[in-house]
């Protein structure tokens, strides 16, 4: 006796959103080269921390003026020694020596490295979260404008993947968008740190910002038509919104059952991020009024 939950008819048509990075050539997983010069303001290092939630890796960056020979230092990512030495050749290769740190948000990934680095640097960490930036620190504020390694550097709010997030526009008009846009698939909104309205409020903000490229925290940098992908986040989570409410539609189910027939082609391994996801999007939709979440389920409301 199967316990997969039944799929109401029509299920199987919803037509998912297309991915417009599909027809890109983007290096594959696992292609990424350790250290690239992607414009003159930035290089980027690539962490040596591959897994299903990181892709090919944490994306640190250098940010500077060429010339000024100084740079900041984007996510370090973790603190692995390894790293440190990519990160410390990158830095001589632009002839530059690190200013500061900052950092997107405080999961592990991004902000490990940020205080050991900020001492073996001499040099202070800036993040949203005032535990990432240190007693030391400076606690960045929306919106704001920091001049920093010959260049201007704007923070731009981007909660939803979790409460800190932060993004960074350069003067090229490139935004570094840690894991708000990831460089392949979509972005987890986790439950209940994560908060889906916020994501598509920052979605739009970014999008608003017209940006000439997007560098994510993981994966590829996205240059050819970033609008696009914006779009195709939010076409993402109006898509899954559709599928829980048509799954929900006939009866009461609880959110594994839900996970199990959404993600059914998702290897398990990533059901747990999967189950975050679909937790954040009912906390939506219960906002919304439209669903009630249970322990015993969830069902439609009206
Ligand atoms: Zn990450």
């Amino acid at each position: 006796m199967s316990d997969v939950p039944a799929v109401p008819v029509g299920f199987a048509e919803l037509d998912p959103p297309a991915d417009p990075r599909a027809t890109w050539e983007l290096p594959g997983l696992g292609q990424l080269p350790v250290t690239l010069a992607l414009e003159p303001l930035v290089t980027r290092v690539l962490a040596p921390n591959p897994s299903g939630m990181t892709l090919d890796g944490t994306n640190t960056y250098l940010v500077g003026e060429p010339g000024s020979g100084q740079a900041v230092l984007v996510d370090p990512g973790p603190d692995d020694p390894a790293h440190l030495d990519r990160v410390t050749s990158a830095l001589a290769e632009r002839d530059a020596r690190c200013v500061a740190i900052m950092v997107t948000h405080h999961h592990w990934d991004h902000a490990e490295a940020a205080l050991p680095w900020s001492d073996h640097f001499g040099v202070r960490v800036a993040a949203a979260d005032p535990d990432v930036a240190g007693p030391s620190g400076r606690v960045l504020q929306p919106g704001e404008d920091l001049s920093l390694a010959g260049t201007s550097i704007g923070v731009v709010p981007t909660a939803g993947h979790c409460w800190d997030h932060l993004a960074f526009r350069i003067e090229s008009g490139a935004v570094l968008v840690g894991d708000h846009v990831l460089g392949r698939g979509t972005s987890v909104v986790t439950h209940p740190e994560g908060d889906v309205v916020a994501y598509l409020e920052s979605l739009r903000r970014v999008y608003d910002l017209g940006p000439s490229a997007l560098y994510p925290g993981h994966g590829p940098e996205l240059t050819q038509d970033p609008l696009a992908v914006l779009d195709f986040y939010r076409a993402h989570r109006d898509f899954r919104e559709q599928q829980i409410l048509m799954l929900l539609d006939e009866v009461a189910q609880p959110v594994s059952a839900l996970v199990e027939v959404i993600y059914a082609a998702v290897p398990r391994t990533l059901w747990p991020a999967a189950e975050q996801s679909t937790r954040a999007a009912l906390a939506k939709l219960e906002r919304q009024g439209r669903v009630h979440v249970a322990a015993d389920g969830v069902r439609l409301v009206g």
